[in-house]
């Protein structure tokens, strides 16, 4: 059977999907993506500093890697750039309908039926959402936020247009973004104030840049490049992957006495170092990485502030102790809404069936990839797969692999609808919250891995696992109709 496919999204998992998706000889596609160029989080993200903590030769796609990385960790705007060069190479672009964000998709009569924001329709046989995990940022409502008269805007909406250097600046937030923020800036401001709620767990990275020579080396043997992203990619699974689903791992041990001799042996002054202590276990919230963020936070013009945010005033922030900070730039970098999976489109299954309604109790998807009752639906990178510190390129990868060999089933003929029973997904579901009980996300800590009721919204299983779930789908875990 012929099947028209749609990709929700053009950032990393949606530029991979179309290359898979026309690889695999599906060439009836389209893509919707709401802005007017690729690249999805690394378009989105343009704060100063912004770099990806997964090792570059490691967070690039198998099928292209890229011997011309500048760093070992390189900045957002080559990534960005990297993406945007696969797309055009690999005949995606032509393929993508810019600023079209896609409204509603609903399942009627065995297709589901597209409608975008400017009213354009379509109607496919095949959604994949390829819509990214940290996408809708999260703001809080500081109390007199209104009255502030200096420029305001949350990291991943950063405001070019204002100006930095030599001015006052203030960051709210200790995540990756604010660490990687706080080291670009500290030395072009006349004053940084980094406003702490926790204390972070940082572990020490150095961030050599490749020179002509190694990247030559790298041009003229794929091979050895090949080796290396692999090598990468196995090194880094090792290292997290393991450590975060039992909290008595000696890997996580080493993580924590690595982050500690980080800080012992890098803050001078006792008692910002206590300051900086983290009091809970390491990698329970997204670790740290950073090449010198405890040099730059001591740095005479720079600040670590720990009393609590009271309110905005119009000079500044005002905290629990009494002090206005005075401020001319505020930056909320306060994170992400991780439980916003494919919104805003409003997705109906199956006799009539809201995504919303099936996720009101809480986010729920076989192997991450599917639902029941929403046929040939599928989702990358969506809710309770595998996060944290290794690339989320390596899993989309396995989870494209995974949904095109359920798309055989359709093409093949063997059935029109293909969607995970409710028992199989129940039962995995009920299996992933036990295993909860042994990861270190629920040692004690607050973060964007646990959802409202403190459940680990992420693969508590062995990432072996993952990988062996992907490799072949257990068909008798799905109902195939027609
Ligand atoms: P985040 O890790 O969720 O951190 C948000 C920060 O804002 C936390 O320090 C949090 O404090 C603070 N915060 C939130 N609400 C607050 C409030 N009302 N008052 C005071 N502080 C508040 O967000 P992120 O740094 O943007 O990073 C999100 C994720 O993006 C990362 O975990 C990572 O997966 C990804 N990322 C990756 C890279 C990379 O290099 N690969 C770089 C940047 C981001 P608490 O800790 O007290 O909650």
């Amino acid at each position: 059977m012929s099947m028209r496919c749609a990709v929700i999204g053009a950032g990393m998992a949606g530029i991979l999907a179309v290359i898979k998706l026309r690889e695999a000889g599906y060439d009836d596609l389209v893509v919707y993506e709401k802005a007017d160029r690729v690249g999805g989080t690394w378009r989105e993200n343009t704060y100063p500093g912004i770099a990806c903590d997964v090792p570059s030769h490691a967070y690039s796609y198998s099928f292209e890697l890229n011997p011309d990385w500048s760093h070992r960790f390189s900045p957002g705007p080559e990534i960005q750039a990297y993406f945007q060069g696969v797309a055009d190479r690999h005949g995606v672009t032509e393929r993508i309908r810019f600023g079209e964000e896609l409204t509603s998709c609903a399942f009627r009569d065995g297709r589901w039926h597209l409608r975008t924001a400017t009213g354009t329709t379509d109607v496919v046989d095949v959604v994949i959402a390829a819509t990214g995990v940290l996408h809708h940022p999260n703001i809080p409502a500081f109390e007199g936020i209104e009255t502030f008269e200096g420029a305001w805007f949350h990291s991943s909406r950063w405001d070019h247009s204002v100006p930095l250097d030599g001015r006052r600046v203030g960051v709210i937030g200790t995540g990756s973004t604010a660490v990687q923020i706080t080291s670009a800036l500290v030395e072009r401001t006349a004053h940084f104030t980094l406003f702490q709620r926790t204390a972070q767990w940082v572990l020490p990275i150095d961030n050599p840049a490749f020179s002509d020579a190694e990247r030559e080396d790298f041009r003229a043997d794929p091979a050895g490049t090949r080796t290396l992203h692999d090598h990468l990619s196995r090194a880094f699974r090792d290292a997290f992957s393991h450590a975060v689903i039992d909290v008595n791992s000696p890997r996580l041990a080493e993580i924590e006495a690595e982050c500690l001799r980080n800080l012992e042996q890098n803050v001078t002054d006792p008692d910002l170092r206590e300051r900086l202590r983290p009091t809970y276990r390491a990698a329970c919230k997204r670790l740290i990485a950073s090449p010198d963020f405890y040099q730059k936070i001591q740095h005479p013009d720079a600040e670590l502030v720990t009393a609590a945010i009271e309110r905005i005033e119009p000079k500044g922030v005002r905290t629990a102790d009494g002090v206005l900070h005075e401020l001319d730039v505020l930056v909320s970098a306060t994170g992400f809404r991780a439980d916003r999976f494919v919104r805003p489109t409003t997705v109906t299954g199956r006799d009539g069936v809201d995504l919303d309604e099936v996720w009101r109790d809480g986010l729920l998807a076989y192997l991450s990839v599917a639902v029941p009752g929403f046929p040939n639906f599928f989702m990358l990178n969506g809710p309770n797969g595998p996060i944290g510190n290794f690339s989320l390129i390596d899993i989309a990868e396995l989870q494209v692999g995974y949904i095109l060999q359920l798309l055989e089933e359709i093409r093949a003929g063997r059935c029109r609808e293909i969607s995970p029973t409710w028992e199989a997904t129940r039962n995995l579901e009920a299996e992933r919250r036990e295993a909860a009980v042994g990861t270190v996300w629920v040692t004690g800590c607050r973060s964007w891995y646990l959802d409202r009721d403190g459940i680990p919204a992420s693969w508590t299983f062995t990432f072996d696992r993952f990988c062996d779930e992907m490799a072949a789908p257990k068909l008798e875990a799905y109902e195939l109709i027609g």
